[in-house]
């Protein structure tokens, strides 16, 4: 299929490309970007095996002078060390203000470099390639970089845009099923919170969607395509995250409550966010502001695509109640909940205390 092309109407402006085999063409891509030669590709160690040399040679091939750091995957590589490993390399080279980082990789190295890209030499232009579902549909879209701190996730970090965001469908054949299963889970979100036609688009091709032995080519670059639409449109109307934004939180505050709670181990984000969306419409329900048949909807296409729905663990209801509250997001101990209406439609609304807790205790039981 030909590349889907955004439009970002933020500062002065970039594209995000989707594109099946799109990484074949990220020389030319880069070409009109008036960069200096050369570039510097970051990416991990489980990426860099299966794309740094084909991305060298295609850089190469269209003059570019590629250089390539690769550092160890996984989330605990967003922090301040592996990030002083990337400033110390770009020194070393005597890397140049006009010269472009290249984030190749997963969130936590679009996270990650994107910080570097903001800070080193107060901005330096930034490349986006995520190879995570994840990545495609949400990280790389939206500018939030940053590093993780001991006492927290992303407390470091800067709102800073890309140049451009590659994003090449047929990267995620290399991706682990979890991974790739987990970020089912900001998809169907935006299918809840925005997009009633995303939605049933989702369900009727489910099985296919998991699956992925023979990958719907076509069907995968339509949903991604239409996943970055929606949270660029909601970047455009609200960057900083002030108003309407939040929306996306939908089934994050308990999610990351879980993910807090259970030490960031037991359950991906994904995995976490869609326990999160079982609770948030399971408390719309009660509230009587949702129909049990869209509860239901929702969380048969989260079965469907291979997410969890309901709790087994140790966790218990009292940790996930108390985490709540912690959030970074919680303002003036109120939570702002997002809560779904009907399939496409969300509110921010306070809720009930006793109603809130009675939820959680059943879920978490
Ligand atoms: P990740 O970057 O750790 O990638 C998941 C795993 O898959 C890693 O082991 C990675 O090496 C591997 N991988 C990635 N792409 C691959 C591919 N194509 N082939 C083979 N292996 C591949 O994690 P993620 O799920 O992509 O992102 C999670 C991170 O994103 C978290 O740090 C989270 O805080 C951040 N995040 C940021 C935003 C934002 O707005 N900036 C939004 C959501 C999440
Ligand atoms: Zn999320």
């Amino acid at each position: 299929p030909a590349p889907i092309v955004r439009r970002v109407q933020i500062g002065d402006g970039y594209d995000v490309i989707v594109e099946w085999g799109g990484l074949e063409r990220l020389g030319s891509y880069l070409s009109h970007l008036q960069l200096p030669p050369r570039v510097f590709v970051i990416t991990d160690s489980n990426i860099g095996p299966f794309y740094a040399e084909k991305v060298t040679q295609n850089l190469l091939a269209a003059g570019f002078e590629p250089q390539v750091l690769t550092i160890p995957a996984g989330e605990a590589s967003k922090s301040q060390t592996q990030l002083n490993k990337i400033y110390d390399w770009l020194l070393e080279q005597r890397a140049e203000r006009r010269e472009a980082l290249i984030a190749l990789g997963g969130g936590v190295i679009g996270d990650m470099v994107g910080f570097a890209a903001a800070s080193y030499l107060r901005g330096v232009p930034l490349i986006q390639i995520p190879t995570s579902l994840l990545a495609q549909v949400d990280s790389a879209i939206g500018g939030k970089t940053g590093i993780n701190h001991p006492k927290g996730k992303n407390l470091i970090g800067a709102f800073y845009h890309p140049r451009l965001v590659l994003a090449d469908p047929s990267t995620l054949l290399t991706l682990p099923e979890r991974s790739r299963t987990e970020g089912w889970a900001e998809i169907v979100k935006y299918g809840i919170i925005l997009d009633t036609e995303l939605f049933a688009l989702l369900e009727a091709h489910a099985e296919t969607l998991r699956d992925f032995s023979h990958p719907p080519v076509a069907l995968l670059c339509q949903i991604i395509a239409r996943s970055i639409d929606l949270k660029v449109a909601m970047i455009e109307e609200d960057e900083r995250e002030q108003g309407r934004r939040a929306i996306l939180n939908y089934g994050h505050t308990v999610g990351h409550a879980l993910e807090n709670a259970s030490g960031y181990g037991e359950w991906l984000h994904g995995e976490a966010v869609s326990l999160g969306m079982v609770a948030a419409a399971t408390m719309a329900q009660e509230a009587g502001m949702l129909a049990a048949s869209d509860v239901q909807r929702q969380n048969h296409l989260l079965a469907a695509l291979g997410l969890p729905i309901s709790y087994t663990g140790s966790v218990q209801a009292q940790e996930i109640l108390s985490t709540m509250l912690l959030d970074k997001k919680v303002v003036g101990k109120r939570i702002r909940w997002i809560m779904p209406t009907r399939i496409g439609e969300v509110v921010i609304t306070p809720m009930p205390d006793d109603l809130v807790t009675r939820v959680i205790k059943a879920f978490f039981a």
